[in-house]
């Protein structure tokens, strides 16, 4: 019958299309289903329009999950480079940006195209514009659409999660968990800008636009990249990489000056450049402006001659690592993913199928893993759809 399909995929994003083009390869009859007028919004608008697809050095040390573990089966079987493969199959041309980040030279558009070619010819068939609700998931699954009940044997749940509601981001998934008792980790936002609002760090608002080389670190995890000041606080992608280990009332440490050793540098410049200012030798490393608001709100600035090693103590103080404590982040509205999620225990980590439903799977970022920033999040996206498109 018309509404009878061996699989049902709920959410056309990079998971469940994935998947669906898994399981049709496989010769199983696929439905993807999406509430948003079109597929793959956050491919679209992902990576600045040109879509950080993955990360060649892709390694379970990038994801964030209760159990560490739980990543390895499906991220062996399914790496970077078989998505490459796709991508030069397809003729899409692409770059290394750094750090192994891979980008489309042109569009994000033509990831979704691909993805969109490899369900056709696998004949996966996709409705979107449709809100489904699944009623029953004993052995035959039942969904209801307001056009009419759907069956299948395998429901996946490949809604994603919370961050960009205006992007048709819903908490489908962890709904539909609580209904059925499998356990969902609490979730935050993560990958997200940080607000200050500290009245004592009002004029670092002056700076906003301006980056800066940094090592940022939040709970023990840190990340060499830099940091960008913002109106209401602190963004780029270090910023943005601690803020996913970041918890609040927590201070993140911001070492200016990575890979010297200030407190050294000071003393042989006070030395070498005695006539010197201090802003002058901050401003090498900080810019004018930063060394500027340093030298007004923090530290005094002197000739380096006249600097004590008290002076020298408390200027490392105030930037290596200078310690700052966020009010919150921007949260979900801007976030570029969300922590936790269904908890991978309730999971096979082969198959993604739950332990207590059978037929019953969850792909992608609703699950309790992710990444870090730089093409991470989607090699999960693929990783876990394809592995569970080779068993349902
Ligand atoms: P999604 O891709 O979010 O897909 C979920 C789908 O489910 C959507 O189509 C949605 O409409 C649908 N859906 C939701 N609720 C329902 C419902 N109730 N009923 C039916 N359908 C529903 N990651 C990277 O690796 N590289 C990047 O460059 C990158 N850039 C990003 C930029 C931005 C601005 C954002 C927000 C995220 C970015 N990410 C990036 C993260 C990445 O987009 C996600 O991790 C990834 O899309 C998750 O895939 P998914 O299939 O699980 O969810």
């Amino acid at each position: 019958a018309s509404n009878e399909y061996d699989v049902i995929i709920i959410g056309a994003g990079a998971a469940g299309l994935m998947c669906a083009i898994a399981a049709g390869q496989r010769g199983r009859r696929v439905l993807v289903t999406d509430h948003a007028n079109k597929v793959g919004k956050k491919i679209l608008m992902s990576g600045g329009g040109r879509c950080n697809f993955t990360n060649m050095y892709s390694a379970p040390e990038n994801f964030i999950c209760n159990n560490p573990h739980f990543v390895k089966s499906a991220l062996s079987r399914y790496t970077p480079w078989h998505f490459i493969e796709l991508v030069e199959k397809h003729q899409i041309a692409y770059h290394e940006k750094k750090l192994g980040q891979l980008f489309c030279d042109e569009s994000s558009k033509q990831i979704v195209q691909m993805l969109l070619a490899e369900c056709a010819s696998a004949g996966v068939k996709i409705i979107t514009d449709t809100s489904v609700q699944v009623v029953e998931t004993g052995g035959q699954k039942l969904l209801e659409t307001p056009q009419g009940k759907l069956q299948c044997e395998s429901v996946v749940i490949a809604t994603g999660s919370l961050s960009i509601p205006k992007m048709g981001a819903t908490g489908f998934g962890f709904e539909l968990a609580r209904k059925l008792d499998i356990s969902v980790l609490p979730t935050r936002a993560g990958l997200v800008p940080v607000v200050l609002d500290d009245h004592k760090l009002k004029p670092l608002a002056e700076l906003s636009g301006i980056s800066l080389d940094t090592i940022t670190e939040a709970n023990q995890n840190s990340f060499h990249e830099n940091i960008l000041f913002t109106h209401r606080g602190l963004s780029g992608p270090a910023i943005l990489q601690a803020s996913s280990y970041w918890q609040p009332g927590e201070p993140l440490k911001i070492d200016m000056f990575p890979g010297i050793e200030l407190a050294g540098y000071l003393a042989e410049m006070r030395v070498e450049k005695s006539k010197t200012a201090l802003k002058t030798i901050l401003a090498e490393k900080l810019t004018r402006r930063v060394a500027q608001l340093w030298c007004e709100q923090w530290v005094e600035d002197k000739p380096l001659g006249q600097l004590s090693d008290t002076d020298i103590e408390h200027i490392v103080s105030q930037c290596q690592p200078w310690t700052v404590k966020p009010s919150g982040t921007e949260g979900y509205r801007t976030a570029e993913v969300t922590l936790g999620g269904i908890d991978t225990d309730a999971l096979s980590s082969k198959t993604m199928e739950c332990k207590n439903h059978p037929g019953l799977y969850f792909i992608g970022e609703v699950v309790d893993v992710t990444g870090h920033l730089g093409g991470h999040n989607f090699q999960w996206a693929w990783a876990s759809g394809h592995a569970a498109g080779q068993f349902v």
